[in-house]
């Protein structure tokens, strides 16, 4: 049986102060080199995780069945967990229902799958009119759908964190794993692209 790996908690957060930490000690620390730092949480080290975690299911049926399940600890058997991650619900889209997620009251956010919030993410503009009129907001996000294709909110907590399991590419063939992971965006899986 594959382990469930629970880190630290707060981690993430941890390595952040402790980098920062140490610039500051050298002397080197500049607000560009933080911006990399959280840049790489954002959009490399987080949302690659996630897109393991699609990829799998997308190829591996019992796994997208055990991910539905139990996010928490599908994504556990990936080596995945921990803090902002306690209680992860996977939303599966498919032809007929697109899931989106938002925080309205901050900036609630899978963090062992996505890593750290957009700040578009965290905007009141996006928290606001996300409930109001998902589909507008959508379109500003070059998503389009069509009115048979029913949108569902879903709206993140301190104790429930939500991804989005993006429909598969109608042809997976000849693609392995990591190259279908390799098409898997943050954006993906907060649901603003389809
Ligand atoms: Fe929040």
């Amino acid at each position: 049986m594959t382990g469930h790996h629970p880190r630290t908690k707060g981690s993430s957060e941890q390595r952040v102060e402790a980098i920062e930490a140490l610039l500051i000690e050298r002397g080197l620390i500049t607000s560009d080199v933080v911006d990399a730092i959280v840049g790489t949480y954002e959009h490399d080290v987080g949302p690659m995780n996630g897109a393991r975690v699609v990829a799998r299911a997308w190829v591996d049926p019992e796994y997208r069945a055990r991910l539905l399940d139990d996010g928490t600890s599908a994504v556990g058997e990936l080596g995945l967990g921990g803090a902002e991650g306690e209680h992860l619900v996977v939303l599966e889209n498919t032809e007929d229902v697109h899931h989106v997620v938002v925080c309205t009251l901050c900036s609630c956010y899978p963090w062992p799958v996505l890593g750290l919030p957009p700040q578009w993410y965290k905007s009141f503009a996006y928290r606001s009119r996300m409930v109001r009129e998902p589909r507008a907001v959508l379109a500003e996000f070059g998503t389009t759908l069509s009115d048979d294709v029913e949108v569902r909110v879903w709206d993140s907590s301190a104790e429930v964190r939500y991804l989005v399991l993006p429909l598969a590419p109608d042809d997976m063939s000849g693609q392995d794993e990591d190259e279908l992971a390799g098409l898997v965006t943050r954006d993906h899986m907060i649901g603003v692209v389809r």
